[in-house]
């Protein structure tokens, strides 16, 4: 038996989740950067906050974002998607002056990634506190927080205040850190991250996000000191080791990864993220929500496109029937 779920319950309202909404174009040869002209297929629609919404609202749970777009395709493309999966976009500005934001990646030959982003001048950064957020705001039962996000002070300030009303109603939080290497923090950033750890039920890292989250080295000593702040669940995502959660009853589960080839690995963690949150909230146990976490996670990966495999329930349950699992 695992300690009790600290999530809200569905029926308390949409997750809602805040950030960057992006397109990404993705470079069909793997290379250095883009000093080159070059072949790219995109637009897809993405950007993590977009990315865990959207698999979030495929799985049937009540979803939500907030954000904004331009007035242009690269917005229409991903309103259609999210629209297209049962999450509420009431809360999505439409920028009559800027482009919707979007990414460049390129793979490298040892896998990682090079990206040219524009995000900051671009719609995506260019959202606050309307009444439409508002209005969104006060029926969500659970916020799920992109660390990504907090690099813009706009979010940043939207993230605090749905935090404090989802809170205040009985609702929840969690919180992915994805720092990525291209995105750095300043002071003020890293202080809004440590605020937004203390203030979470859940914690979604990977990689030394675990660490860094708890400024604390060693597994078993980061996780001890994220209790001890008042963290009641911790679910580490491990790539191609599956996956585990930690409950502040001491109660470890792992899963194991599923076995696919991987295509593209861009939106793994987001789509694990909105899977086994919307499990959790749709009253899963954790083993059952880490298993739709990982298939989601693993699903997304066999495809090209950052959102391009999150899963409906039926299309992982048939994932789940057919695919070998890893230890
Ligand atoms: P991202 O790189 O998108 O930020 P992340 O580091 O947050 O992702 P990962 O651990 O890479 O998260 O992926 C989340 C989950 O998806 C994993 O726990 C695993 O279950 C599944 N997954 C990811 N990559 C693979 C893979 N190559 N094979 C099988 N499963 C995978
Ligand atoms: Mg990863």
């Amino acid at each position: 038996m695992g300690s009790e779920n600290p999530l809200a319950p569905n029926a308390l309202g949409p997750t809602v989740c805040v950030g960057e909404i992006l397109v990404e174009i993705v470079a069909t040869t793997i290379g250095d950067g883009f000093r080159q002209a070059q072949p790219l297929v995109g637009p897809f629609p993405s950007g993590s906050p977009a990315i865990f919404i959207d698999q979030c609202g495929r799985m049937g749970g009540a979803a939500a974002i907030i954000g904004a777009v331009g007035n242009d395709d690269f917005g229409r493309v991903n309103i259609d998607r999210l629209e297209r999966d049962g999450v509420d976009v009431s809360g999505v500005a439409h920028d009559p002056d800027y482009p919707t934001g979007s990414a460049f990646v390129r793979y490298r030959k040892d896998g990682s990634r090079d990206f040219v982003y524009n995000i900051a001048t671009s719609a995506a950064s260019r959202f606050g506190w309307t009444p439409n957020v508002a209005s969104l705001v006060d029926r969500c039962g659970h916020l799920h927080v992109m660390g990504s996000a907090l690099s813009m002070p706009s979010a940043s300030m939207v993230i605090e205040q749905a935090a404090r009303i989802i809170k205040a109603r009985g609702g929840s939080l969690s919180l992915d850190p994805n720092l990525r290497k291209e995105l750095r923090y300043d002071a003020d950033t890293e202080a809004r991250f440590s605020d937004l750890v203390r203030m979470s039920d859940v914690l979604l890292p990977s990689g030394a996000e675990l660490e860094r989250a708890a400024g604390v080295d060693g597994e078993d000593a980061a996780v001890g000191r994220l209790f001890e702040i008042g963290v009641r669940e911790i679910v580490i995502k491990r790539g191609s080791e599956g996956a585990s959660c930690f409950q502040s009853d001491g109660t470890r589960t792992h899963a194991g990864a599923f076995d696919v080839a991987e295509i593209d690995p861009t939106g793994a963690g987001d789509c694990f993220g909105g899977a086994y949150v919307a499990c959790r909230r749709l009253g899963m146990p954790v083993n059952q929500a880490l298993l739709y976490g990982c298939a989601a996670g693993a699903r997304n990966v066999t495809v090209h496109g950052p959102m391009e495999g999150a899963g409906t329930l039926d299309e992982l349950d048939e994932f789940i029937k057919t695919t070998r699992r890893l230890k």
